[in-house]
């Protein structure tokens, strides 16, 4: 029998992560089944339970659930343990793991399908919510020059900053006063190679109020969000000089692409699959 996999998330209907799993499996020539399914607000845990008794073998998990899955989780890696969030579960009998695959799906984007080496570059960060805190590890482990978080309320930018420059990096270095912090003014006069939208402006269709002179030559503005035409923050990024934009999707393929190797030990090819959702969104 195929085994079953799914994604958790309330809403759900959206997702495009069956269509991705549907085609990794096929390319790998895995049997395994996966399906979205909504967990109702206040039933999460019950619903990952009554997963694993009817066989599932791993998850997903999206909006609103990544924090309720972290607590609910026996064991944690590492990355999973800094992001405060899980997006992957794997099911080992009774006992649930917890990953968290969006960092590593962000930096492997951004390196591999845009081509874009971090190390030595200058990052800002937009945003302090769920979505940035995942992926200041992953990023700091690139070994960039510096890193700033920049968010609408401060003190939470402020908060992050301070958690992670504790954090050593793999390689021995201690990046401390390397990662700082403010709001979208404090970056007034400074410039960045890569600036990565992690608000969730656009999901209401604004964008965010940069100041001129953040985009340093050959720089690539990043938003994780991603939709039908280019989002409002890549359209403010464009005109003020990004060399190059990026939205969301390659993370949103990347990270699924991390969460399927965990769970088939096997790595799918991902720039096809890529290529097959851009069209499908651009259709
Ligand atoms: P949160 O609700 O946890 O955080 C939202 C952040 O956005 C906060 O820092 C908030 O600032 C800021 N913000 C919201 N509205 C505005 C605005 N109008 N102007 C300036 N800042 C604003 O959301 P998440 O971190 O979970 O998600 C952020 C985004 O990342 C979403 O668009 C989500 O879709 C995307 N994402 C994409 C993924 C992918 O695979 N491509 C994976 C995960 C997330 P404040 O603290 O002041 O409220």
């Amino acid at each position: 029998m195929s085994e079953r996999y799914c994604v958790f998330g309330n809403p759900i209907a959206h997702s495009k992560s069956p269509a991705i799993h549907a085609l990794f499996a096929a390319n790998t020539a895995q049997d395994m089944t996966y399906e979205a399914l909504l967990a109702p607000v206040d039933g999460f845990a019950a619903s990952v339970r009554a997963f694993i008794e009817a066989g599932g073998r791993g998850a997903n998990v999206t909006v609103p659930f990544k924090e309720e899955a972290f607590r609910l989780c026996k064991q944690l890696s590492e990355r999973a343990q800094h992001a405060g969030a899980v997006n992957t579960l794997i099911f080992r009998g009774i006992e649930i793991f917890g990953d968290n695959t969006d960092g590593a799906g962000l930096v492997r984007d951004i390196t591999q399908n845009l081509g874009f080496a971090l190390a030595g570059k200058r990052i800002l960060l937009l945003g302090a919510g769920g979505a940035a805190r995942g992926v200041i590890k992953p990023l700091l482990d690139t070994r960039p020059d510096s890193l700033f978080i920049a968010n609408r309320s401060p003190e939470k930018a402020a908060a992050l900053a301070a958690e992670f420059s504790e954090i050593a990096i793999p390689q021995g270095d201690f990046l401390r006063g390397a990662v700082d912090a403010g709001n979208m003014a404090t970056i007034a006069g400074k410039s960045f190679d890569l600036v990565i939208n992690a608000t969730s402006a656009s999901l209401s269709g604004e964008t965010i109020l940069l100041p001129a002179g953040i985009f340093s030559p050959g720089s690539l503005a990043y938003d994780m969000m991603y939709g039908k035409g280019e989002t409002p923050f890549l359209q403010t990024a464009r005109g003020q000089g990004a060399a190059r934009c990026a939205d969301g999707l390659g993370m949103l393929v990347e990270q699924a692409a991390e969460a399927f190797s965990l769970w088939r030990g096997v790595v799918p090819e991902s720039s096809s699959v890529l290529a097959e959702l851009r069209a499908n969104l651009a259709a």
